[in-house]
């Protein structure tokens, strides 16, 4: 069945960007992951709508992957086709009408969407630089660091059915912005762009800003280790790296895959770590931490074809 899917993608996207067996390991910041069915890369809006359109008739499992810095998906693999944007959706532009607004499209990483907006005297977005994502990732969970979320910038965001017969534009608004989460996550929609707007001040003082916070981050989270960030929601009460520290988890290891002895919240893959390991250590963090607090962690990292 896959197949038959495959050769209908094969009409409408070019064959250098539909990795078949493509390893996920090679797309997501874990550096963990089998082999998807297929990973294909949609440049514009045209070639993603047939994409869908051709998963949606043929009932294909398929899901949109951004920078794969939030992604943990098992050693087997994933069954079905991942897509990825780049080409028209990696570009950003300044607004014409209102120069504190820009144009940006999901594949753009947030890191050089931050240094675009450095250059051009813009600020606001200087929470976000040195999150590992992209625009798309972050918009669809309202990603946010130091004070600062994607819902205090993002003014619209032209997103796609999941079936890919309709685009539109939501207002920020309307978003549904919470706590890592917004309305693409309960409705399926495509983020395809974002408006983002932001406040004139001097690129010198945003570029002291964005040094400033990206050096507070190498001081306290384990960077120089693959991992997809905080491995767990914040729950309730408190935070969840304190609650894995004070249940006695730093340097807690299960194969290649370890809590970080730096910053509790991080499961990292300290060499050759499996999905497998990852998921050991996470199962074994909640069932402490329960013990210890009472509270039961839920994972912030999505897992893709594998349960905790
Ligand atoms: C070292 C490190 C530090 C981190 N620090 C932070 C931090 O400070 N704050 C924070 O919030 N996060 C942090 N993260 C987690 C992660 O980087 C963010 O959540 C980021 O926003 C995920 O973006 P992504 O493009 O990698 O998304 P992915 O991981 O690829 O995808 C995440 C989800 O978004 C969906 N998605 C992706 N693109 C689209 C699209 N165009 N339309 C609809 N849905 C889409 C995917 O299907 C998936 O469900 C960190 C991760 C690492 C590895």
């Amino acid at each position: 069945m896959i197949k038959e899917t495959l050769t209908k993608i094969a009409k409408v996207i070019p064959e250098d960007r539909l990795l078949v067996d493509e390893p996920m390991s090679r797309h997501t910041s874990f550096r963990i992951g089998g082999p998807a069915a297929a990973l294909v890369i949609a440049e514009n809006e045209e070639e993603l709508g047939a994409v869908l359109r051709i998963c949606t008739e043929d009932a294909a499992e398929h899901l949109i992957i951004g920078n794969g810095s939030n992604f943990l998906v098992s050693d087997e693999g994933y069954p079905g086709i991942m897509i990825k944007l780049g080409g028209d959706f990696d570009s950003i532009r300044q607004d014409p009408e209102d120069e504190c607004k820009v144009i940006v499209g999901t594949a753009r990483l947030l890191s050089s969407t931050s240094a675009f907006l450095t250059e051009q005297g813009l600020s606001g977005f200087e929470f976000a630089s040195g999150i590992p994502g992209s625009i798309g990732g972050a918009v669809f969970m309202n990603a946010g660091a130091y004070g600062g979320e994607m819902k205090d910038v993002v003014r619209s965001v032209r997103v796609m059915r999941p079936d890919g017969s309709e685009i539109k534009e939501v207002a920020g608004d309307k978003m549904e912005f919470s706590y890592r989460h917004s309305v693409l996550e309960d409705n399926g929609w495509l983020a395809l762009a974002a408006v983002l707007e932001l406040t004139k001040d001097d690129p010198k003082a945003i570029s002291a800003r964005v040094a400033e916070l990206q050096a507070k981050r190498n001081a306290k989270q384990p960077v120089n280790y693959p991992s997809a960030g905080s491995t767990f929601k914040r729950p309730k009460v408190g935070y969840a790296a304190a609650l894995i520290d004070e249940a006695g988890l730093k340097g807690y290891r299960v194969g290649g895959a370890m809590v970080s002895e730096k910053h509790a919240g991080f499961v990292i893959n300290a060499g050759g770590a499996t999905a497998e390991d990852v998921l050991a250590v996470m199962r074994h963090i909640r069932s402490e931490v329960y013990k210890n607090s009472g509270t039961m962690l839920e994972p912030e990292v999505r897992l893709i074809n594998c349960s905790l």
